[in-house]
């Protein structure tokens, strides 16, 4: 059985809304690709009683606690007075870790101030985590059946300490039989529409099937255990690959980096060698913001163009003539463009529906589609940009067969 983690946040901010849990969120997904079971995410605010009761709690029914936030200098940061509390042990000046704190200001050229001397009280038997990112050092101890680990609440620094001072004790410490997970990266289909591709493949009891749609792409996730054969593992995927067919743009998990639809396009750009100008209109600059830092990206322009969806005008025969006007200013190998039937109330109307036209202008001709984009300006901004690109991406996929 995997051992079992328990995430834990501290501050009022994060009950109360203002900021959002991201530190359970991350230190949840290294913690199950290493082989634990994460049982429960509690964020607690800044109450004394609760945090104490809750420690006491964890400390039953854990084999292993990360907990963040809490370390700072303020009177709201009680994490290690209610460690001190809860488990008994009293809270003790550590000499290195005040000097460490003193170093920090030093550096700086900032006074100390006086507050931050609490920082360097640690709960007597704790492991100081030192922090060379922040002030507030962390620190892990026993209690019960549980380790404890306790990180500040800075993103940064929480990821620092974790990666850098936490991540290769845990294999010492528990008995961690990492399973694979491999992720379909997928676009272009819903949820449903995926369930229904894949509805006849049989899955085995002991591999776990997930999915998660986002706002840019929809993910397929199988999680493989631990001594499941390598070969009915590669089997199992090409029978998803095949259902899938093109909606998938990258499988994750098998070794090779993976990103978003820009980042896959950016691999097969670099290999042919290939250069891209865009002509935007629905997307609003957003297509060329997705390529942020891709050198293939000869040109990117922006045009309000639309059309009212007349009888006699041929989009197609505008969009191409538009392309190749593109590629003799730019000299790009290849051109994209979109065109968009709608007026300015489609586009600002959730209930109204835009037609994007996006032609793609190749060294083999042109590839084009046609999409119906739905709901606020947002989301037809955003679509319109992942189709356009999605056009690019299949273009390139077909060619790399
Ligand atoms: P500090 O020395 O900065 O006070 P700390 O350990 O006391 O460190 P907190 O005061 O709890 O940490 O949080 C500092 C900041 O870190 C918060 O204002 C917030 O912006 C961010 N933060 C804290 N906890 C989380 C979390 N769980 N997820 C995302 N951000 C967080
Ligand atoms: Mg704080």
């Amino acid at each position: 059985m995997n051992p079992l983690l328990e995430i834990f946040s501290q501050g009022e901010e994060l009950v109360t809304g203002q900021i959002v849990d991201t530190n359970a969120a991350w230190l949840s997904q290294q913690a199950v690709a290493m082989g634990f079971t994460v049982t429960r995410h509690t964020a607690v605010g800044d109450n004394l009683s609760e945090l104490v009761s809750l420690l006491v709690d964890i400390a039953q029914r854990a084999d292993c606690c990360i907990c963040t936030g809490g370390l700072g200098p303020t009177s709201d940061d009680l994490t290690a007075l209610a460690v001190s509390e809860a488990f008994n042990c009293p809270l003790i000046f550590d000499a290195e870790a005040y000097e460490q704190i003193a170093q920090f200001f030093a550096i700086r050229q900032r006074d100390m101030p006086a507050s931050n001397r609490k920082q360097a009280l640690l709960p007597q038997g704790a492991e100081r985590i030192d922090n060379h990112w922040g002030t507030a050092p962390g620190f892990s101890l026993q209690y019960g059946r549980c380790w404890f680990v306790f990180l500040p609440g800075v993103p940064m620094e929480m990821k620092h300490l974790f990666q850098e001072q936490i991540l290769a004790t845990l294999p010492q410490r528990f008995a961690l039989q990492p399973g694979l997970l491999i992720t379909f990266k997928t676009f272009g289909a819903g949820e449903s529409a995926l369930q229904v591709l894949i509805n006849n493949i049989e899955i085995p009891a002991s591999v776990h099937l997930g999915f998660r749609a986002g706002t840019d792409d929809v993910h397929i996730k199988l999680l493989f255990p631990a001594a499941y054969s390598r070969q009915k593992m590669m089997a199992l995927i090409d029978n998803f690959k095949a259902q899938l067919g093109e909606f998938v743009f990258a499988i994750d998990g098998l070794g090779v980096a993976t990103g978003d639809l820009a980042f896959e396009i950016n691999k097969q750009m670099i290999v042919r060698q290939t250069s891209l100008a865009v002509l935007e209109t629905l997307s609003h600059g957003l297509l060329a913001a997705k390529c942020m830092g891709y050198d293939w990206l000869l040109s990117a322009s922006y045009q309000p163009l639309k059309f009212e969806p007349e009888p006699n005008i041929d989009l197609m025969v505008v969009a191409k003539a538009i392309a190749y006007e593109q590629q003799k200013l730019t000299t790009a190998d290849y051109v994209l463009v979109q065109l968009y039937a709608g007026d300015k109330e489609c586009l600002n109307n959730t209930e109204k529906t835009i037609e994007l036209y996006t032609v793609l202008l190749t060294d083999t001709g042109f590839q084009r589609v046609s999409h119906l984009i739905a709901g606020s300006i947002q989301r037809k901004q955003n679509q319109a940009a992942l189709l356009s690109l999605d056009l690019l991406r299949r273009y390139l996929d077909a060619r790399s067969c």
